[in-house]
């Protein structure tokens, strides 16, 4: 090869989201077809491909909402954008409805606008005419397909540097004579090392009810995914659970599942909306009700005074805590904000839920008599009471606190009920790191991506 020096080299940012479709296809794969592709040519790998998950409360969202983020320093960026171009077309599940879009930004650094439009694609709605004007202004370039709304996803993975807290997939791929057939996993495999990496792993099983967290059921590509705290441990896991099937190969993402990122930001007044996620800091001002099928439904009050309808939906299994919080407790609920149609309201539909503080619960109850030591009797409505054995009366109830059965702590959904963004409670305490610095290259896992 001949000698290039570093001034030929150029970053280059590529995002893609939206390539997917109910009835297979999957971004991640298309990721890893586009970085097998990208390792042939030698480009230097500057992070470890991106798996953003963003807000998940879009109703028109992919399945997982879920956009990459590749970015490499290469000398040929022309030739690889017209590979880009060719790949998502042919790998873009058009025909059954995919929106694919795809973005390229040349730069060491990513601009602060850039940061914001992914920031807010994680907890509100983006238009995708903000995406273009955005793209423009900053000489992104963006090829849409379809009704193109994947270049919104598409934009905001570049615009993520999760330089904060962030977990590692990874994500192995079927060959294509398999798809479709049942994935063959040893489940008492994938039991145990789900006890022996923890708390290093997570959702790899679920204990409760007795089921596989890894692998999809659809007919997608993916095998499974191990997800974890680093490239290590989840290259490892994944080769202790490696089924007998002949798989094309695997790749670690770093991404921000598990780190309730969509919940960090704290909504007010003005910014439940639909469609909106983040949390809200409330009091209950009216007792939770069960409805059939198992949902809780309570009512709270900010501190503007703004009344909401909060629901908690039976999968999640906070119902049986939410159920016993009583007016005047103080608690911070994780939300996805939803549209209460009959009623044209918001409704706050619960991620998460933490008490901050139990109220008393007073209980007006009828006098003791003091000779007999036996509850008093009511002698009707304003009546009074009397002591059926001595007959002494007397005329008011007396107060007691009744001793509340809940306690303070944070509440999380079961694990069948996760979300890819969900924080599992162990998680808490392990917040992590990156710091993006341009012209520094931290080295990669040296096993990060593989095929067989
Ligand atoms: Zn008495």
């Amino acid at each position: 090869m001949p000698y290039e020096s570093k001034d030929d080299l150029k970053v280059i940012h590529i995002g893609f989201d939206d390539t997917d479709s109910i009835s297979g296809k999957c971004t991640t794969n298309l990721a890893f077809k586009v970085v097998s592709k990208l390792t042939e040519r030698g480009v230097t790998f500057i992070d470890y491909p991106l798996l953003v998950r963003l807000n998940p409360n879009i109703p028109w969202k992919t399945r997982g909402n879920g956009a990459v983020c590749i970015r490499i320093r290469t000398d040929s960026s022309e030739q690889i954008i017209e590979f880009l171009l060719k790949i998502i077309k042919s790998e873009s599940d058009l025909v059954n409805g995919a929106n694919p879009g795809l973005a390229i930004f040349e730069g060491e650094s990513i601009p602060f606008s850039l940061r914001q439009f992914s920031g807010r694609a994680m907890n509100d709605v983006v238009k995708m005419e903000e995406a273009e004007k955005l793209a423009v202004q900053l000489s992104v370039q963006i090829f849409k397909y379809g009704q193109g709304l994947g270049i919104i996803g598409a934009l905001a993975s570049i615009g993520s540097l999760l330089e904060g807290d962030h977990t590692y997939e990874a994500i192995a791929y079927r060959k294509n004579e398999y798809l479709g057939s049942p994935r063959m996993l040893d489940k008492s495999k994938v039991s145990k090392v789900d006890i022996n990496t923890y708390p290093f792993t997570f959702n790899c099983y679920d204990k409760i009810h007795d089921r596989i967290l890894i692998a999809p059921h659809g007919p997608d590509p993916v095998f499974c995914g191990i997800r974890g705290e680093d490239p290590q441990i989840v290259i490892s896991t994944l080769h202790e659970v490696m089924p007998v099937e002949k798989l094309e190969g695997y790749m670690v993402f770093r991404t921000n599942q598990g780190t309730g990122m969509h919940l960090q930001n704290e909504l007010s007044q003005n910014e439940i909306r639909t469609h909106r996620a983040g949390y809200v800091r409330c009091t209950v001002t009216k007792k939770p009700v069960i409805i059939r099928g198992g949902h809780v439904m309570f009512e709270v009050s900010d501190f503007s005074n703004n009344q909401y309808p909060v629901a908690v939906y039976e999968p999640t299994g906070l119902g049986d805590v939410a159920s016993k919080l009583l007016e005047g407790d103080s608690i911070d609920i994780g939300v996805g904000v939803s549209m209460n149609t009959p009623h044209r309201t918001n409704i706050l539909n619960v991620e998460y839920l933490s008490i901050l503080k139990i109220a008393k619960e007073i209980v007006n109850i009828n006098p003791l008599c003091n000779k007999c030591k036996k509850r008093m009797k009511s002698e009707g409505k304003n009546k009074g009471f009397q002591c059926k054995i001595c007959g002494d009366k007397k005329y008011s109830k007396i107060s007691v606190t009744n001793i509340r059965d809940i306690q303070l702590g944070m509440y999380l959904p079961c694990s069948k009920a996760h979300r890819h963004l969900t924080k599992p409670l162990h998680r808490f305490g392990m917040e992590k790191n990156y710091p993006h610095v341009p012209n520094i290259i931290k080295p990669l896992h040296s096993d990060w991506f593989k095929r067989f």
